[in-house]
C-alpha cells in the first residue's frame, strides 16, 4: 500500500468477502463477489455454502445477538449460470426466530469456491432491530420511521433523512411530554418545567426546541448535551442543501439521538419508581418497628 496523497487515486480491486459477512452485513438489491461461495467435492455437484451467521434473535428466550445455523437442505449447484436459492436460518439458541433469505448465486467455475451473489431480499427486513422504547417514543409515526429505517438501511440518505425529519415534527409534542414527565417525578424546578410545556403549546418546531435550551432535566442529557438542541441542530439543515451521503450521516445521528433519549427517558422512570419504592419500603419498615418494640429473646 502506497502512502501520502497519491493513494487516493490508486484504484484497488475490491478484495472477496465472506459469505457470513454477507448474509449479516449486506442489505438487499446488492450483488458482492464471495470467497467461500461454494463447498466443493471432488466428482460431486458442488453445494453452496452456509456458514454459521450472527444476528439479533428478538425472541424473549434470547433478545440479543446469537449463532444461527441454516436449516435448509436442497444446496446444491446445479445450474450452469446463476442459481436461485431461498434459505431458512434458525436461531440455535431459542430455535424459534427464523431468517429466510432471498438470493442469486453464480460460481466462477465448478471447481472454484469463488463467486457472486445477489440478495433479493430477506425476512424480517436486513438492518438492526429498532429498540422497543423508540417505537414507543414514537408512537403513531412508527410506520414512517421504519420506512425511514429501511432506507437508512439501504443507503439512501435523502430518504431517510425526510422522514425522520417528518417524525420528530409530527411527534414534538409527545417527545416534549414525556420529557415533562420525567422533570415532573424528579422535581425539576417548577420554572423549568413551564419552559417546556410553553414549548408544547409553540408551534413553531424549531423555536420550540430552542425554548427548551436550559428545561432538559440533566439524567437526559447526552454527554452534556440536550437531545433536543441536538435534533434541531441535525433538523435545521436544508434537505436541497445536502449530498445524499450528508443526508444519510445526519439521518443515522437523528436515529441515534433519538434512540438514546427514548432509553434514558425509560430509565430516568424506572429509577424513579425503585427510587420511592425503596423509600416506600423503608417507611413502613421503620414505622413497624416503631410500633412493636423489640421483644427480649
Ligand atoms: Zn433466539
Amino acid at each position: 500500500m502506497s502512502t501520502g496523497s497519491d493513494a487516493d487515486e490508486v484504484q484497488v480491486e475490491p478484495q472477496d468477502s465472506l459469505l457470513s459477512e454477507f448474509f449479516e452485513d449486506s442489505p438487499p438489491n446488492q450483488v458482492a463477489r464471495v470467497s467461500d461461495l461454494a463447498v466443493i467435492q471432488p466428482s460431486y455437484t458442488p453445494i453452496l455454502n452456509t456458514p454459521e451467521i450472527q444476528l439479533h434473535c428478538a425472541s424473549e428466550v434470547c433478545d440479543g445477538i446469537r449463532f444461527f445455523r441454516c436449516v435448509s437442505t436442497d444446496k446444491r449447484y446445479t445450474a450452469a449460470h446463476y442459481k436461485f436459492f431461498f434459505l431458512t436460518y434458525q436461531c440455535s439458541n431459542c430455535r424459534q426466530t427464523e431468517k429466510h433469505y432471498s438470493l442469486a448465486v453464480k460460481m466462477d467455475h465448478i471447481e472454484q469456491p469463488t463467486g457472486e451473489i445477489y440478495k433479493f431480499g430477506e425476512s424480517p427486513p436486513f438492518g438492526p432491530p429498532t429498540p422497543s422504547r423508540l417505537i414507543k417514543l414514537i408512537g403513531p409515526d412508527r410506520d414512517i420511521f421504519l420506512k425511514g429505517r429501511r432506507c437508512e438501511n439501504q443507503g439512501l440518505g435523502i430518504g431517510a433523512f425526510v422522514y425522520y425529519r417528518r417524525v420528530v415534527e409530527n411527534q414534538k409534542n409527545r417527545i416534549l411530554k414525556e420529557i415533562i414527565k420525567v422533570s415532573e417525578k424528579i422535581s425539576l424546578p417548577l420554572d423549568k418545567i413551564q419552559i417546556l410545556r410553553d414549548a408544547v403549546q409553540e408551534t413553531q418546531f424549531s423555536r420550540a426546541l430552542d425554548m427548551t435550551r436550559n428545561a432538559v432535566p440533566e439524567s437526559l442529557l447526552i454527554n452534556g448535551h440536550s437531545p433536543l438542541l441536538l435534533l434541531h441542530s441535525a433538523l435545521s439543515e436544508g434537505v436541497h442543501a445536502l449530498s445524499d451521503e450528508d443526508c444519510l450521516e445526519l439521518a443515522s445521528s437523528i436515529r441515534v439521538v433519538l434512540g438514546e433519549l427514548s432509553e434514558r427517558l425509560a430509565q430516568a422512570l424506572k429509577d424513579e419508581a425503585e427510587l420511592s419504592r425503596a423509600l416506600t419500603t423503608l417507611m413502613h419498615h421503620k414505622k413497624a418497628n416503631s410500633s412493636n418494640p423489640p421483644k427480649s429473646s
